[in-house]
């Protein structure tokens, strides 16, 4: 087995302790949507780099999860909606992603357009949403 494996087990044994913390911190709710009482999911904000840092993660549940980390899964739409408080949040983690996916759709949403333009962000939460890949 390689380094690369070991690393890579040592990682997801680090973002298991996180678990716990982030299950707080969520009150065990979706970070983005709310929803509760679903498979919640551990996503690291990119660019992911390092240890595991609770500041980079959120806890997901499955349906946020899937289209935040996976482009081509990601629909546009009304459904979405919630991004514009949860843009306001306290976490940059949560802004950042809130941001990215609201650019996402800017083009065919306009409530998501507005919600970006009334936005005042940090420069270095505007900086880390800019890192998307
Ligand atoms: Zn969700």
């Amino acid at each position: 087995m390689g380094k690369g494996y070991e690393a890579n087990q040592l990682r997801l044994s680090n973002l298991a302790l996180l678990g716990k913390d982030l299950a707080r911190r969520a009150r065990s709710k979706c970070e983005l949507c709310e929803t509760g009482g679903v498979k919640m999911l551990t996503y690291e904000v990119t660019p992911v780099a390092g240890e595991p840092d609770l500041d980079k993660c959120l806890l997901l549940c499955s349906d946020c999860f899937e289209q935040v980390s996976e482009t081509r899964r990601f629909k546009a739409g009304e459904h979405w909606r919630f991004l514009a408080q949860v843009l306001w949040s306290e976490l940059p983690a949560v802004q950042v992603v809130a941001v990215r996916m609201l650019k996402r759709q800017q083009d065919s949403q306009q409530w998501a357009a507005s919600a970006l333009e009334q936005v005042w962000l940090e420069p270095e939460v505007e900086a880390w949403a800019g890192q998307d890949d």
